[in-house]
């Protein structure tokens, strides 16, 4: 058997132009332009990068984008004296702090200081309590977009054995709640899960969100189960060069799955375009405009 890959950097492609539409919409019907924030403490290379294409991005799909650069030295208090100012910023729709944040930074102080309706990443305590209720929230993009991938592929979910490996408050456990929600038969696996092969091989649906390169080996996927990698590893690929990869053996998972992400272009591009997304989402809610379901 030979998997259906699950083209993810296509699939962002459909997101980012439905957003587009929907924020030109907000623009000629409501003189709306939905604005995203993005904050970054310090100078993480990495960071660097993912807020330079959050913010080329975002201007892409025409929405506003307000980016804040602060020094590594920056205090909690003037972090959370921008986030205030942002939270009243009428022009200001959705509010990302990149993480991770300098050591002397409490994270989660300054996740739940951001206004729940403005929370694009969905990291608010009150958030996460609307999800694991399943209730209207602001949902993780990460999670989102490996659920919009799933409900493209498969239609309905309701029924399947859903396992998801990794516990992360970031990916694991809301990737589980929306699987839950949309009646999955959910077994969340960690570090300490007892013969995770024999819980991998009993899923319809896998999610590998571990941080542990190529850890899923082919003969624990039951034929024709559909595999999401959000797994990024750089590793080494020889000749003083690096690659990325998932944390699947792509190839042998590939050979007894019915579908997979690939890694790179499976589940990273939709991250970007989800948080687009979510910015509309808020957008619309904050304004009492209807119409956030614009990517059903
Ligand atoms: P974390 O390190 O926060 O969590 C990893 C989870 O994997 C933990 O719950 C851990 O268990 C579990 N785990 C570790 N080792 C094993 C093992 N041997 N067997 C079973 N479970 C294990 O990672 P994140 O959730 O933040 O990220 C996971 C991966 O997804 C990373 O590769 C990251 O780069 C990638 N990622 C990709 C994104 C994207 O946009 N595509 C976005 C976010 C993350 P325990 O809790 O017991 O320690």
């Amino acid at each position: 058997m030979s998997a259906n890959i699950i083209d993810g950097k296509a699939f962002a492609a459909t997101v980012r132009q439905k957003v587009a539409s929907k924020v030109a919409d907000l623009k000629e019907t409501h003189s709306i332009i939905p604005g995203l924030a993005v904050v970054l403490v310090g100078e993480d290379p990495a960071s660097q990068v993912y807020v330079r294409s959050k913010g080329k991005q975002t201007i892409e799909v025409g929405m506003n984008s307000f980016e804040h650069k602060l020094g590594v030295d920056t205090s909690e208090e003037v972090l959370l004296a921008l986030i205030d100012e942002l939270n009243a910023d009428p022009s200001v729709h959705g509010i990302l702090v990149q993480l991770p944040l300098p050591s002397h930074v409490d994270e989660s102080l300054v996740t739940n200081h951001i206004a729940p309706e403005k929370d694009v990443d969905g990291f608010h305590i009150a958030n996460v309590g609307l999800l694991g209720t399943g209730q209207q929230s602001m949902v993780p993009c990460t999670p989102l977009g490996c659920l919009l991938m799933l409900r493209d592929y498969h239609g309905s979910l309701s029924g399947k054995n859903a396992v998801v490996i990794g516990r992360s408050n970031i990916v694991g456990k809301p990737m589980a709640q929306l699987l839950l929600n949309e009646s999955c038969t959910v077994t969340i696996a960690h570090s300490r899960t007892k013969d995770l092969a024999d819980v991998v091989r009993r899923a319809d649906i896998v999610v590998a969100a571990v941080g542990r390169p190529e850890m899923v080996p082919g003969d624990w996927i039951k034929p024709g189960a559909t595999v999401i990698d959000v797994g990024i590893n750089r590793v080494d690929a020889g000749d003083s060069k690096t690659k990325l990869v998932g944390d699947v053996d792509y190839a042998s998972c590939a050979a007894a799955a019915g579908a997979i992400t690939p890694v790179p272009g499976g589940v990273g591009p939709m991250t970007i375009a989800c948080l687009l997304a979510n910015t509309v989402t808020a957008c619309c809610r904050i304004n009492n405009v209807s119409g956030e379901d614009f990517l059903l």
